[in-house]
């Protein structure tokens, strides 16, 4: 097996992911090259020569290898923490996994940030939003969105956009792309009308409390037959073409800017259209779904279901493989699969009996810096504790006459809290040195 060329991120905590740094270093060289000083080069080769030649007596040093103090640069990537070069794109995983939910795995979606300042969504299945917003990004730049088909685990998260980004922000419509159904009622369009119903009572709870100008779509529905250009502002082209997946529906997705082209599959088996439109493709990311022995052990699907859905209604990891030899990306990304310590081999030897090129095996927060120079890969280390990022434009006041307020009933419920709640409003206008008017009810 090639492993010494590969860089899987096997990135279960920050520790292990640096302990197979060290190993693969010591192999072939890795794939993706990260940018360290040439200090550190020095350091690196030093190192390896003595772990090269075991039986060298080691050499004595005076001065360490490395500063007790002084910074030096690791190989992760922490959000906002770097500039993005105007010609770079910058993707990075906020969903990999399936549709169980699991705190390891949210489903699928993918942020391609790009030099100009864009940002785009592909996909947001459920448990996605909390990546997003973990990655502090304003939620007025998360805007827009391309789904490729509509089951939950890639658009079930959708709500956490429309209502939580719409809080923290995103003063302006969700833009949504996605493909028409078969039907009106399979489509795209019907599917964000019926969120926005759904949502009735969270929007009514929040007028003339907060700005809720962010309630509302824009939403772009197309024909999922045709290939397309669907998007095409600010030097940016999306397309869409055709996917093969459950029933009819369901597309994938391709960005070009700036020379670089990237190709989203959301589900497929494998297609045509995938292999024309990815080809020249820096970063071509498809599906690669659980093999099937473990759809039928972990997974529990029955023997029937699982050759089913496992090698017809997806892509299981053996034509991914011949999906990738097809195509030749510069770099392929593989996701839609468990990724776990048991799982991960076996994904990668069926992959590779199909496909020897450049590889990521996905998972949440795996990084890709894409430029036409090269092509690097880390995982993103992000604060679980996240609360709103910074503001992108300032919050319209609202209107209390806006409020839907309550019914006599319920407002005759209500206790004498004047006592301790007052002092709260005096406080608040000495911080900021204005009135605030206690309401009287
Ligand atoms: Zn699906
Ligand atoms: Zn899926």
């Amino acid at each position: 097996m090639k492993i010494g060329k590969l860089q899987v991120g096997l990135g279960i905590g920050l520790v292990v992911g640096l302990v197979a740094g060290l190993y693969f270093s010591q192999q072939d060289a890795p794939l993706t090259v990260a940018s360290a000083n040439a200090a550190t080069n020095v350091e690196s080769t030093n190192r390896a020569k003595t772990l090269e030649s075991p039986a060298a007596p080691i050499a004595v040093q005076d001065e360490p290898l490395i500063s007790p103090t002084e910074a030096r640069e690791r190989d992760f990537y922490t959000p906002n923490s770097e500039a993005l070069d105007p010609n770079e794109i910058r993707i990075i995983a906020c969903g990999t996994g399936m549709p169980t939910p699991r705190p390891a795995q949210a489903a699928a979606c993918f942020l391609m940030e790009l030099g100009n300042g864009d940002k785009f969504i592909f996909d947001i299945g459920d448990g996605a939003g909390e990546r997003l917003f973990a990655l502090q990004i304003p939620t007025a730049f998360l805007d827009k969105v391309f789904i490729g088909h509509l089951h939950a685990d890639h658009f079930g998260d959708i709500g956490s956009l429309f209502v939580s980004a719409g809080l923290a922000g995103r003063f302006t419509p969700l833009r949504i792309w996605g493909p028409r159904g078969a039907t009106p009622e399979l489509g795209t369009k019907a599917a964000i009308d019926a969120m926005e119903k759904m949502y009735a009572w969270d929007l009514a709870g929040r007028l003339g409390q907060t700005d809720v100008r962010g309630f509302t779509t824009e939403v772009h529905e197309f024909d999922y037959k045709k290939e397309q250009i669907v998007y095409q502002e600010n030097g940016v082209t999306i397309r869409s073409f055709p996917a093969i997946h459950s029933i009819d529906g369901s597309v994938s997705y391709s960005l070009e800017w700036n020379g670089l082209k990237i190709i989203y599959g959301s589900d497929t088996f494998p297609n045509k259209w995938f292999i024309e439109n990815a080809k020249g493709a820096d970063l071509a990311i498809h599906e690669c779904f659980i093999a099937v022995p473990d759809l039928i052990s972990k997974y529990r699907l029955t023997p029937e279901a699982a050759l089913q859905v496992g090698t017809q209604i997806h892509t299981a990891p053996e034509a991914f493989g011949k999906v990738m030899s097809m195509v030749k990306p510069r770099h392929a990304v593989a996701y839609h699969f468990f990724k776990d310590t048991d799982t991960t081999p076996g994904v990668l030897e069926r992959v590779r009996s199909t496909y020897d090129g450049p590889l990521s095996l996905a998972e949440d927060f795996m990084v890709w810096n894409v430029t036409k120079d090269g092509i690097r890969e880390r995982m993103a280390v992000i604060d679980e504790h996240t609360w709103n990022p910074p503001l992108a434009y300032p919050a319209k006041p609202v209107s209390a006459a806006d409020r839907v307020g309550y019914s006599p009933e319920i407002e005759a419920g209500r206790l004498d809290m004047s006592e301790v709640l007052k002092p709260i409003f005096e406080q608040a206008g000495e911080a900021l040195g204005r009135k605030f008017e206690y309401p009287d009810k």
